[in-house]
């Protein structure tokens, strides 16, 4: 078990080309799950693969536990990889493709039948041990690639992608187990995906990338309640926040947000905070998430100076949710998620109250959350 450093890593896969990974700082600690998020072409696996060897670091330092790796190949450097495409060797059985890596470390036999036989025990795949791959659904081989991973018990576990090529309900499962192992054995893992689901229940804290640069470093919690910019707010949540450009200005001695649709009373501290950045008559960027603006009664009374008309475009029934989908007068499109039992037509006209307490502000020009 380790803790895994990251000093200013970065990655240029030609001398002159764009970087893949730009100043990446990142100290991940003993036994903990942390997880890489991004869309696709960000950097993830790159720097994953940095982090295992498997390609070179144009330059910083990458630490496992107290030793500098960046000049030491990936066999040595402990760390069990997880892939996509599992990676198993066709022409073994499962029992020998869990066995090989101890086997090449010439541990000996009896060992490497306990350690197969208990990971085998643990994934659940002790009756098709002597199976080839190719007779395996995606689950049970990703399951033996788990279980090669698990018996050379290294000192970290990183994996890229490991359940991507499953089915919905496979793949929910499967998160079970590998958070399941996790708790049981400890090991620092990192772990890839562009899957924000993933991504939530499984870390202790997530990285959020774009373009090779980290947004955001956070627990699950802090990256969806506290996005530290606008990209994070966009690409975090199953349905986007609501983000409204508008001015802040002040009427009758009270803060409200103004867009060209509505307006909206800002909360004392929300009114202090603008004033303490200077950003009254200023450009800013209003962030609600769908479930933070609603129908109910108390809504309204908590915030009756925060209402936006709008008229109903098109409803998505989720089973437990609707959420309806909004125009205020051809100017500003939003989301509201709320209980099936607030029900509206398309093209109705209908009020949405605003939980103002729960509205982040955003710099117009850097997209940072002001605090
Ligand atoms: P995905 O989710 O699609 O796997 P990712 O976040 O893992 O994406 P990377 O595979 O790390 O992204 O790629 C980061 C950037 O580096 C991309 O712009 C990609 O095109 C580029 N890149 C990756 N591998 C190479 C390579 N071998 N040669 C040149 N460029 C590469």
């Amino acid at each position: 078990m380790a803790r895994i450093l990251l000093n200013n890593v970065s990655k240029q896969y030609g001398k002159f080309k764009e970087f893949a990974v730009k100043d990446f700082n990142l100290d991940i600690e003993d036994q903990e799950f942390l997880v890489f998020l991004g869309p696709s072409g960000c950097g993830k696996s790159t720097t994953l693969r940095m982090i295992a060897g498997l390609e070179d670091i144009s330059s910083g330092e990458v630490y496992i536990g107290d030793t500098l790796v960046n000049d030491i190949p990936p066999k040595d450097r402990d760390i069990s990889m997880v892939f996509q495409n599992y990676a198993l060797y066709p022409n073994l059985s499962v029992y020998e493709n869990i066995a090989f890596g101890l086997r090449i470390k010439k541990v000996p036999k009896f060992e490497i039948e306990d350690a197969v036989k208990q990971a085998a025990r643990v994934l659940e795949i002790g009756s098709f041990l002597d199976r080839k791959p190719r007779e395996l659904s995606g689950g049970q081989r990703q399951r033996v690639a788990l279980g090669r991973a698990i018996v050379r018990q290294p000192q970290a576990f990183l994996m890229d992608e490991p359940l991507s090529n499953l089915d919905a309900k496979l793949r929910v499962q499967m998160r079970a187990e590998i958070i399941r192992l996790h708790k049981s054995m400890g090991v620092t893992t990192i772990y890839v995906t562009h899957d924000q689901i993933e991504a939530m229940t499984m870390g202790d804290r997530i990285v959020v990338m774009n373009n090779g640069v980290i947004q955001q470093v956070d627990t699950p919690e802090n990256i969806y309640n506290r996005p530290q910019n606008i990209f994070v707010a966009k690409f975090i949540g199953n349905q986007p926040m609501n983000l409204f450009q508008g001015t802040v200005r002040e009427v009758d001695g009270q803060l409200r947000f103004f867009t060209s649709a509505f307006n909206l009373h800002l909360t004392d501290e929300q009114a202090e905070m603008i004033r303490n950045n200077r950003l009254e008559n200023y450009e800013v960027v209003m962030g609600i998430r769908p479930e933070h603006m609603g129908f109910e009664r108390e809504l309204f009374d908590t915030y009756p100076n925060a209402v936006i008309e709008g008229f109903l475009q098109f409803n998505e029934f989720i089973g437990s949710d609707h959420y309806y989908h909004l125009d205020s007068y051809g100017k500003e499109q939003f989301t509201v998620r709320a209980h099936p039992r607030f029900r509206y037509d398309e093209g109705e006209k209908v009020k949405v109250a605003v939980d103002m307490g729960k509205a982040l502000f955003f710099h117009r020009n850097s997209g940072e959350l002001l605090t």
